[in-house]
């Protein structure tokens, strides 16, 4: 699989960062940004994120999804294991789920259903007394 670098500047030309926008690696789902060394150059920052960065299929391999940039970004760990499966023809869905928020969306989206369904813990129960 290509490397993370190869993969940021892909995403980026495709979803309109800038050069800027890659001076820090980060999630291509949420947001997250990855610690890095100072001094490095960006190429080196977004390889050395290998681990906390993940290279994520859009299109899951085994339903036939290739490991071209054009298929794998990077998420970071919760986004790559919160996203759902999508199939050979779901490249545009699985390239919406991350890009309307990864996680983030996942999670927040969650927890509505808990909040809307009263369930105890949730905030409803909390105000009710
Ligand atoms: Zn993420």
């Amino acid at each position: 699989m290509p490397p993370l670098w190869t993969l940021a500047r892909y995403w980026a030309g495709r979803l309109g960062y800038s050069d800027d926008d890659l001076a820090v690696p980060f999630c291509f789902g949420c947001g997250t940004e990855m610690p890095y060394k100072k001094r490095a150059p960006a190429q080196q920052r977004w390889n050395e994120a290998a681990g906390r960065l993940e290279r994520a299929h859009l299109v899951d391999r085994w339903c036939g999804g290739l490991d071209g940039p054009q298929n794998v970004i990077p998420l970071c760990s919760l986004c790559h294991r919160l996203m759902p499966t999508f199939g050979i023809d779901q490249g545009d869905a699985a390239l919406a789920w991350v890009t309307e928020g990864g996680c983030m969306s996942f999670l927040l989206d969650a927890w509505a259903r808990v909040v809307a369904s009263g369930a105890p813990g949730g905030p409803a129960s909390s105000t009710r007394r």
